[in-house]
């Protein structure tokens, strides 16, 4: 665009790298008897450099944008916490939303968006694809953030002949977060990053079947425009919101809502929650000490009010700014994306009912098997990986463990949302499994989640 290039022309870099070079290359042949020789020399010493930076300059400028949309049905809807018939509800406490985040290095555009659902199949994750064709579909991340206390996104089908939930609301969740995807890459602007993880407070979330067996791992994603302020702020952490739970009347994100509102008073910005490997039972720790429990099973009374929401999610809210506050910045970080569809056997009776019975026509082959999309994403210095459904906490620290981020997160319930996800030696194991792994698509399923996502980790590299 602005004259000719000549030999020593690096056209092909980023601005400043182009800068750099052309002088040190005028410098070198200016300085030297035997200008060819060093200019060969000089060209050698270049390519290793440009081996070497490749890697944190994959595209352009960064670039980052969060936009939100409201999805909470009016009149309200019935409620649901799994299968069967959904909750009547009289209230709402909080709105539920979608709150997406983009991230762009110039060459790879990723959206991240979380909504308040129990879960969200992929199903319907590809019609949001559909109304965002200015992206690959790959490149759209889909995350239910596992409320019990919103309107069911499955159509599950009924003993009676019909299924849960409403087709008209399904297809508003769909449009509404087509829109907040759509706004985030309409508003992309210049940005930096910071990523961080910590081990959270206690008082969050604990395991239900096994109290200490839990992942206190939060990681904490933010961008910032180029005068400082914060753009959006994404909280990653294993934890079922079910303080209120499907059965008090109430539609709710439950505490997912007031940890939003507090980062974004507090830090300006949208907040987005991302769920991770919180399977059997990584629920949240509402229990109430003060009411008798059972103490030979260990099992706690809960207390399942909206003061209990606040609580917990005012406390992840000042946990994550707590993390993120001490992250350093990364100016240029790159971002990559890998993807792979993977085929699961349905080998679930009731699975196989919900798949075949389903008004949303499941994709899936004669003998029972899905695909599903599985990401891998490198985001400056962290690695994120996308779990398809509810994988118990033990194969979340396995996978984060072979991750070769300095910050690995796992991002739970995202592209869909078929269960639980058990090793095969956990499936079916326990009388405390028998739940889980009944609504598990298999035995083999976390088996095949692992293989692929080790082979994903290999192939990416370092
Ligand atoms: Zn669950």
């Amino acid at each position: 665009m602005c004259g000719p290039r000549g030999p020593f022309d690096f056209w092909f870099l980023p601005p400043f790298l182009q800068r750099i070079l052309s002088l040190a290359t005028r410098v070198v042949l200016a300085n030297s008897e035997s200008g060819i020789i060093m200019a060969v020399r000089f060209t050698s010493a270049l390519a290793a450099l440009l081996v070497l930076v490749a890697g944190s300059v994959h595209g352009g400028e960064f670039q980052s944008a969060a936009a939100m949309r409201v999805f909470t049905p009016d009149p309200l809807l019935p409620v649901s916490g799994g299968v069967g018939e959904p909750n009547p509800v009289t209230k709402k406490l909080g709105e539920l939303t979608a709150r997406a985040m983009a991230f762009s290095d110039g060459q790879t555009t990723i959206a991240v968006v979380g909504l308040d659902a129990l879960g969200f199949p992929s199903v319907l994750g590809d019609r949001v694809r559909k109304m965002v064709p200015r992206l690959p579909g790959e490149n759209i991340l889909i995350g239910a953030s596992h409320t019990h206390s919103a309107p069911d996104c499955y159509g599950f089908p009924l003993p009676s002949g019909g299924f849960t939930g409403d087709l008209d609301y399904m297809n508003r969740v769909c449009e509404k977060t087509a829109e907040a995807i759509n706004e985030a890459i309409d508003k992309l602007q210049p940005a930096t990053l910071k990523i961080s993880s910590d081990k959270a407070a206690e008082r969050i979330a604990y395991n239900y079947y096994a109290p200490q067996l839990y992942d206190r791992r939060m990681a904490v994603i933010q961008t910032l425009a180029s005068d400082g302020k914060v753009i959006g702020t994404l909280v990653n952490y294993a934890i079922h919101p079910e303080v209120l739970g499907s059965d008090v009347g109430v539609i709710s994100p439950d505490c997912i809502g007031p940890m939003c509102d507090q980062i974004e008073e507090r830090l300006g910005g949208i907040a987005v929650f991302i769920n991770g490997a919180q399977g059997g039972m990584v629920t949240a720790d509402n229990r109430d000490f003060a009411q008798p429990g059972d103490p030979v099973k260990g099992v706690s009374k809960d207390s399942r009010s909206w003061d209990e929401c606040l609580r917990i999610g005012h406390l992840m809210a000042s946990e994550a700014e707590r993390i993120i506050t001490k992250a350093a910045v990364q100016q240029q970080p790159a971002v990559l994306n890998t993807t792979r569809r993977v085929e699961f056997p349905v080998d679930s009776p009731l699975m196989r009912a919900i798949i075949a019975g389903s008004p949303l026509n499941y994709p899936h082959t004669d003998d029972f098997k899905i695909t599903v999309q599985i990401n891998l994403l490198t985001l400056g210095d962290a690695q994120i990986l996308t779990i398809p459904g509810e994988a118990l906490p033990n194969i979340g620290f396995y996978l984060k463990r072979k991750m070769k981020g300095k910050h690995n997160l796992l991002f739970g319930l995202t592209n869909d949302a078929f269960g639980y996800i058990l090793t095969k030696v956990d499936f079916d194991s326990f009388e405390r499994y028998s739940y889980v792994s009944r609504t598990s698509l298999g035995e083999m399923t976390g088996e095949i989640l692992i293989e692929n996502a080790l082979q994903m980790i290999e192939a990416a590299g370092k």
